[in-house]
């Protein structure tokens, strides 16, 4: 039979009004039809693709800690809790969905995180390289700029607009990255200063905070604000995404001390009777967050608690130069991208140190010497004339560009 004499199947047309009828058993198709089919199928792909949950390489508590290892100096008990925390959020993420029709199924709970810690001993640090290592969306809130909403200042979901654009808008990838909020100690309730007289940055924040920490489908204005109000909002759940809090929390210290005299003198003294006065933050206790000014509630959504130990000076010495991408590497490696060897004599190291010492830098100074040190050289080398491939940096000359500079600027009162 030719083809004037068939219809397309699908569409009915005549065989002679199209250009190709290809045919199966039992039925034709025309080329329109093809094309057409060829089409819905692309699109049926497409939202497939989008809608399927990604799941995750689950590395194992160990690995994690492994990985830290290479870029966190110390902080071993921090570095523990949170390779664990951090395990169990990802299985929990990837086992849910399979499992959500079964009514017996035990629902595990999201473990957010709360870390205490001096500025510069690596909190930040630690959630980012988390981050990095399970590929999810990671953004940095600063909970100091947070305010209730109709506050001057910016909304809680404006940490999701953030989340989101770094996530490129892929939903779905957003609802699994993980939120570092920092200062979240700056959010506390000061009601016993009695100057205060509305606490627009403290509780209202905090219930605010709440709402996303419990997990809740939060419309989010696109670009941050709220400034165009015909703007389409994206809703996002928070059920996955993993909060990580720090804060200083100056002056819990003596929290602490007067939480575990109390216990003391209830219970006996502790175990080992023992305290170690230089490192106090090590014995924080969710009570004691309680005591600084953070609701139950929110500590309630924060149940992972660990604590970052302050930089001693060794430990400062091995972040110049031990982690994969230390400050000296990253010297080194820019360096190399002129072809100049740069080399460095030891006691350049200790000087740098005793320098972030005595200007109460922390770690975060390390950078700013550095770079003072550096600038001449970094300036002049590139376009040198001379012949030499290898830069030595001296303490002579460390110490000289050191002091021309305005390292005073620096200086922490
Ligand atoms: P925090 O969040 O506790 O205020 P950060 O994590 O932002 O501190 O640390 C500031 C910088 O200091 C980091 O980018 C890193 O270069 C360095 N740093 C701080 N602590 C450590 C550490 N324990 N190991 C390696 N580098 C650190």
């Amino acid at each position: 039979m030719g083809k004037e004499n068939r219809k397309c199947s699908f569409c009915g047309r005549d065989g002679k009004n199209v250009d190709m009828l290809i045919s199966g058993v039992g039925a034709h198709i025309c080329e329109r039809c093809v094309e057409q089919a060829n089409l819905i199928v692309a699109e049926e792909r497409t939202v497939k693709a989008k809608n399927k949950i990604p799941s995750f390489k689950l590395f194992k508590p160990f690995e994690i800690k492994k990985h830290l290892d290479q870029y966190v100096i110390g902080q071993e008990d921090a570095k523990k809790v949170l390779s664990v925390a951090v395990y169990n959020h990802y299985k929990r993420i990837n086992y849910a969905p399979a499992k959500s029709n079964d009514a017996d199924e035990v629902e595990i709970e999201k473990s957010n995180i709360v870390m205490v810690g001096e500025t510069g001993t690596g909190k930040t640090l630690l959630a980012r390289t988390i981050a990095k290592m399970m590929q999810v969306p990671f953004c940095i809130a600063d909970a100091t700029v947070l305010t209730e909403a109709g506050y001057v200042g910016e909304d809680v979901e404006s940490i999701l607009a953030r989340l989101l654009q770094v996530a490129d808008y892929d939903v779905a990838a957003a609802e699994r990255g993980i939120v570092f909020i920092d200062e979240v100690d700056k959010i506390a309730r000061k009601s016993d200063n009695p100057s205060i007289t509305r606490d627009v940055s403290g509780e209202g924040v905090q219930q605010a905070l709440l709402k996303l920490l419990e997990g809740a489908t939060v419309n989010v204005p696109p670009q941050g604000g709220r400034k165009h109000p015909e703007q389409k909002m994206i809703q996002v759940n928070t059920q996955n995404i993993l909060f990580v809090c720090g804060g200083a929390f100056d002056g819990i210290d003596k929290k602490i001390i007067s939480r575990m005299h109390a216990n003391a003198i209830g219970y006996g003294a502790g175990k080992s009777g023992r305290i170690d006065r230089d490192n106090i933050l090590q014995y924080v206790a969710p009570q004691d967050l309680k005591s600084y000014g953070l609701i139950p509630e929110l500590v309630g959504r924060l149940p992972v608690l660990t604590y970052l130990n302050p930089l001693d000076r060794d430990a400062l010495r091995q972040i110049l130069t031990e982690p994969r991408n230390s400050l000296v590497k990253q010297y080194i490696r820019l360096f190399e991208m002129d072809n100049i060897k740069l080399e460095i004599e030891e006691d350049v190291y200790d000087y740098i140190v005793d320098k972030a010492i005595e200007f109460k830098l922390g770690a975060r100074g390390l950078r700013s010497i550095c770079e003072l040190i550096m600038l001449d050289a970094m300036f002049e080398i590139p376009s040198s004339k001379d012949e030499t491939d290898t830069f030595t940096l001296t303490l002579d000359y460390a110490r000289n560009k050191l002091e021309k500079s305005k390292l005073d600027r620096l200086r922490v009162a």
